[in-house]
Order: C-alpha cells, then structure tokens, then sequence
C-alpha cells in the first residue's frame, strides 16, 4: 500500500516531469519558430538585395546603351488591338540590344511627314515589357478631328503611324525618358489604373512585373466605353487567371447591346474612387494613373479626399489638355495667381521685348502668339523640343516635367516667368 507521502511525491515528480517536458516543447517550438522567421527575414532580404543589384545591373547596362539625340528604328510589325488603336515594334536599325527601360516610360519621335515643313514631334509610351532588349512596343490610337471642328485635320502623327508607316519603314526615336514609372522594388502594394489609350504605360507596368517574377498585390482598373475600345483583352484576361496576386477590374462606361458583364467587363461605369473603396481593403496603395482629364481630375481629387497622401498619387498625362485639366481640378482650392504681375520678356534674336501680363499658360504659347519661333513637340514637357537658354532672370514651372532640362534654360512650353528674363528665342 502507498503512504499519502508517496502518492504526493509521486504527483509532484509526474508534475516537474510535465512541466520539464512542456518547457522543453515550448523551448523547441520556439526556437523552430525563431528558426522560421530567420529563415523568412532571410529570403526577404536576399530578395531585397537581388532587387538592388539588378537594378544596379540595370542603371549600368541603361548607360552603356542609352544613345544621345535620335537612333534609326525599323518598324518590324503593325498589329491592331482595338478600333483605331494599333501596335507598332521596332527594332534598333543597327541590331545592336536596347537599353533596359523603366516601366512607364516612354519615346519621343522625329517624323517627317509629308507636307509638313517641319519634322513633328510626338512622344509615345512603352507599352510592353521592359525585359526585351529586342524591340520597343509603342500602342497609338488615331486621333480624329474635334468633335465640334469636323472639317480641321486629323491628328498628324497619330494618323501617319496608322495609315503611312510600313513595315520596314525607318524612324528616328530618342532614348526612353520620363519621371513617370514603376520600381518593382517599392515596399507598398499597387494600384495601376489606366484610362482609354492611358493603358500603355500602366500595361507596360504590368508586364513587367510579371516578367520580373513580382508577386506583391497588385491591383488593375481599366476603364473604356465598351468592347470595340477594349484592347489587349486577351492577354489582361490570361494575366488575370494566371496570377493570384493579380486583381483585375475591367470597367465599360457605356457597354455595348452584346457587351457581357461578368465576360467582357467586371463594373459599368468609370473607374473611380468609389469603387475602389468597394473593393480594396484601405487606401494604403501606391496609386498609378494615366487616362483622359476628365477621368484623372476626379480620381486625383477623390484619392486626396479619400486621404492618401500626394506622394502616392502617381500620373501622367498625354497632352497640354490633359495637363492643363488635371493641374486646374488639382488646385482648383489653391488662391490664383495675381494677373496683374507684369515682367518684361525679352527674347533676344528675334528683337522683341514684351510685357508678360499673366494671361497665358506658358511662354510658348506667349511666343506663338507675337510670332517668336520657338520649337514645339509634345507641349508638355516631355520630349524637350522647346528647350530655350534664358540669358537673364527666372522662370516657373507650371508642372513636373519628364524631359531633362540644363541649368539656365527652360522647357518654354511648361514654364512662365517669374522675374524679368531674356530668352534666347
Ligand atoms: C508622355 C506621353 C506619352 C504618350 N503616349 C501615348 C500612347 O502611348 N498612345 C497614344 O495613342 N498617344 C500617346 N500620347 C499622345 C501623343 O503624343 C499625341 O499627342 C497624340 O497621338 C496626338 O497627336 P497627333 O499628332 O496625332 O495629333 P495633333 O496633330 O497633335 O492634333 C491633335 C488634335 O488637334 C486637332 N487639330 C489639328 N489641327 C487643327 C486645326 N487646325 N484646328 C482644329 N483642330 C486641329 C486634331 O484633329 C486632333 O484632334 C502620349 C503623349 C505624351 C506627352
């Protein structure tokens, strides 16, 4: 028989050996944990290093391969993705491989097109993968006349790259540039959004992360009227299948008759903030944006509204227009610029010295108007046709520029005065 003093050492030996034991489970689980997470901080951080050094490779094989000015390229294919929106590839004429570029970027051109006196000049996204150092991918839509002004002309280069240029045909194109694109190595998830034609530098976006192996959520509205707008269909919607850290959201603003949602499209109507805060989970993304004014002017304000900060707010626009719509919705609440400050503006070669007395958008659009020759291209500066030295004083910019511009000059097309200058013009 047991004596009660045997029964509680038993118990108390059975309860220090439960005890030992669960601490030494503990011990164990913890450590595989702690094991677990060094393992994982580990991988995080040779992914970060690899992204690091690859766009260190990067930024090295861009310099080695960049070019100054125009490089002949040959048109090698003509595909149509939409009605009126058409790819063009090109290929280097001198077949040697192409600069990496970033996502988002896009190409400035010098085309000689008949009956102009002049060569035009016109800037073009990326529209694919910036992992393809065979041929650059442009997506152009023809642009038609004015609604209200049927008779005026039709776009010019929109039009040539539609209905002259032919396979085989050779252009001259400037290296890739702009402020506008995606670093794969960002710690926030995404949001691309791209507006009609505005889909090619945010599509560029896409196809490159998937190429890149990115696989951070990432989430993508693209907003036309209907199906006959809708280009690259197939391919958004394989990407959409293939990735699960890919969100897709296709919007039709005004669906055709055999439009199906569900098929063709996810929401009727336009891309907007509303329906963002349907459908993500907070405001915490980086948001990427190109598209028409009137669609820009609102998700910007909106996002702002829906409080995220402005350093997140990413876009681009693809002309004065657009430009100028966005930059008015933007400060819309900002006090105006006092008209009534006057400078004088001397432009030196062609001996004219004027006031400035507020009412233009831009010292080019104040040349145009007192016949002063200034070069022009995009009129948005981008493609840095309008560079002009000033000899004397200052200027403003009246928004963030992608061209590069030297010291004691100015994009003429982007800027205003804001003492008394001298221009070389
Ligand atoms: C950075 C950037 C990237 C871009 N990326 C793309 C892209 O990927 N895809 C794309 O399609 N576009 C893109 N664009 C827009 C593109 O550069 C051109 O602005 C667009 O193709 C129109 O150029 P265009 O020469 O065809 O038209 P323009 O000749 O410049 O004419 C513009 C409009 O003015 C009208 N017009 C012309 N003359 C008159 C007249 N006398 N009176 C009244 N109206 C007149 C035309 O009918 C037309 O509607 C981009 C622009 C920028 C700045």
């Amino acid at each position: 028989m047991l004596t009660i003093m045997q029964l509680v050492s038993y118990l108390v030996i059975a309860l220090s050996t439960l005890y030992l034991a669960a601490l030494v489970f503990g011990w164990f689980q913890r450590s595989r944990v702690t094991a677990q997470m060094a393992n994982a901080d580990k991988a995080l951080f040779e992914a970060q290093a690899d992204l690091i050094l690859e766009r260190k490779r990067e930024v090295q094989k861009e310099s080695e391969l960049s070019w100054d000015s125009f490089r002949k390229f040959e048109l090698v294919k003509k595909e149509m993705e939409a009605t009126d929106i058409c790819s063009f590839y090109l290929a280097p004429h001198d077949r040697r491989p192409l600069p990496p570029f970033r996502p988002g970027q896009y190409l400035t051109f010098k085309l000689n097109i008949p009956g102009q006196k002049k060569p035009v000049i016109r800037c073009y996204s990326l529209s694919d993968s910036a992992y393809n150092d065979k041929t650059y991918r442009l997506t152009i839509k023809k642009v038609p006349p004015p609604r209200d002004q049927p008779d005026a002309p039709p776009g010019l280069s929109s039009n040539f790259f539609h209905d002259a240029l032919q396979e085989m045909d050779i252009i001259d194109v400037k290296a890739p540039s702009g402020h506008f694109f995606f670093e794969l190595d960002r710690p926030h998830p995404a949001v691309l959004i791209g507006g009609g034609i505005g889909l090619t530098p945010v599509l560029s976006m896409v196809n490159s992360m998937v190429d890149a192996g990115y696989n951070k959520e990432t989430w993508f509205f693209y907003g036309v009227r209907n199906r006959g707008e809708h280009a690259m269909k197939e391919h958004l919607r394989q990407l959409d299948e293939a990735h699960d850290w890919l969100h897709m959201h296709v919007c039709y603003s005004a669906p055709g008759e055999d439009d199906v949602k569900g098929e063709d499209f996810q929401n009727e109507g336009r891309v907007s903030v509303e329906l963002f805060k349907e459908l993500l989970p907070s405001n915490n993304y980086d948001f990427y944006m190109c598209g028409p004014p009137p669609m820009m002017q609102s998700v910007v304000a909106d996002l702002e509204a829906w409080g995220v900060p402005e350093e997140r707010i990413h876009f681009e626009a693809f002309g004065p227009a657009s430009v100028k719509g966005v930059k008015q919705g933007h400060e819309a609440d900002e006090p105006k610029k006092d008209s009534s400050e006057t400078f004088t503006v001397e432009f030196a070669k062609s001996g004219q010295t004027l006031q400035w007395t507020g009412e233009f958008d831009s010292i080019l659009e104040f040349a145009e108007e007192h016949d002063v020759a200034i070069d022009f291209g995009c009129r948005a500066g981008n493609c840095g046709s309008c560079l002009t030295a000033i000899k004397d004083g200052a200027v403003e910019l009246v928004q963030e520029i992608g061209a590069d511009c030297e010291k004691g000059s100015c994009l003429a097309c982007v800027s205003i005065p804001k003492t008394h200058i001298v221009l070389d013009a």
